[in-house]
């Protein structure tokens, strides 16, 4: 680890005023600065920034230095968020983590990890050796040439799939983003990941309020049962009425660059009798445009079965 300087400001202004990286639990930046990764020289603890409180009055406003452990707990979240946190990590982590550090973790791509490998998101023109190299955990949809890394936050997906945005602070005010806009697939510039301005800081998270989303879940298929990134994951919210599907959110994680809402599944869905021949149909869309490489072409077909589950799991007993 390079050295550094620490500081830590009392003010969002005071903050906004310094150049430097924000640290808020430290479990991704201060990794990725003892592999060199990332070598700030200038980092600033924001934990006594007013950035806490999660609000449940009217759909959700959680503070971005809310630590995910808190989160998962509070009785106004919803099942699809509550569940991707705590299948997130360990204990341990969601505890010191914080919300806003979880959406701009950066990804787990083996070679982006490893300074002594070209990356063309670390070191742009670099190349990307995942394409011919060791890529089953990588991305099927959204990728590009220059990159196939796949985003790791699950609570991203349960987000994206609730229409959840973003409340930003800069040095020239504040700015709302929604998450799906927020997030960048890789195209010729995989080192831009988000739409995060230099110095600006995630103040909250707003999820609009949807009742049904209390019908919702989380499904995470992994290769191991706990403390494992996602192979595929999905987050799955269902209004059913008189056994029919009324509205439906599904977003998939672990397969894709950025967290990825699969529309066209919820429009099969969308008016459909709830049943297991319904599900099969909506979810068989789930990987349209779906570019796998060598060694993750299973994740065609895990994402559909992934989708499926959860279907199952939000209607056991009414069909
Ligand atoms: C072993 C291990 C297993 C893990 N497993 C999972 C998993 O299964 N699922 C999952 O989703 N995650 C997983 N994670 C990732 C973990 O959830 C993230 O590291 C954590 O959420 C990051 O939050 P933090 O507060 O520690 O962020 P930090 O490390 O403090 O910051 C992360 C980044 O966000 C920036 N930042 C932080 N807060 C703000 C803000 N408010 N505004 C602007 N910039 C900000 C920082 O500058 C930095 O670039 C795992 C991590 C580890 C180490
Ligand atoms: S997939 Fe992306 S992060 Fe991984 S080596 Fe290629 S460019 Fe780097």
């Amino acid at each position: 680890m390079r050295p550094f300087e620490l500081t830590a400001p009392a003010t969002v202004d005071a903050a906004l005023a310094s150049p430097g990286a924000f640290l808020a639990g430290g479990t991704t930046l201060v990794d990725l600065m003892k592999l060199d990764v990332l070598t700030p020289r200038h980092v600033l603890d924001i934990n006594r920034l007013p950035l806490r409180g999660i609000d449940s009055t009217d759909g959700l406003r959680i503070g971005a230095l809310e630590r995910m452990s808190d989160v998962a707990q509070h009785a106004g979240v919803y099942p699809m968020i509550s569940r991707a946190l705590l299948l997130s990590a360990s204990q341990q982590l969601r505890n010191m983590a914080s919300m806003g550090g979880n959406l701009l973790q950066r990804t787990r791509c083996t070679y982006f990890r490893d300074i002594a490998m070209p990356c063309n998101k670390r070191e742009p023109g670099s190349g990307c050796p995942a394409l011919s190299g060791a890529n089953r955990m990588h991305a099927i949809l959204g990728t590009s040439e220059s990159c196939v890394a796949t985003h790791a936050s699950d609570v991203a997906v349960a987000l994206v799939a609730l229409d959840a945005r973003l409340e930003l602070v800069g040095e020239n005010g504040s700015r709302t983003v929604a998450l799906t806009d927020f997030y960048r697939p890789p195209g010729d510039t995989p080192e831009v990941e988000n739409d995060l301005r230099p110095g600006e800081l995630i103040a909250e998270i707003v999820v609009p309020r949807l009742d049904w989303a209390w019908n919702s879940t989380y499904v995470k298929v992994r290769d191991r049962q706990s403390y494992e990134f996602a192979l595929c994951s999905a987050a799955v919210a269902l209004d059913v009425q008189d056994s029919r599907i009324v509205d439906a959110r599904v977003a998939v994680g672990g397969v894709a660059t950025v967290p990825w809402r699969l529309t066209g599944v919820e429009a099969a869905l969308r008016g459909a009798p709830a049943t297991p021949e319904t599900f099969e149909v909506a979810a068989s869309a789930a990987a349209d445009g779906a570019r796998p490489l060598a060694e993750n072409g299973f994740k065609t077909s895990l994402v559909k079965r992934t989708v499926i589950r959860a279907l199952h799991e939000l209607t056991e007993g009414s069909h």
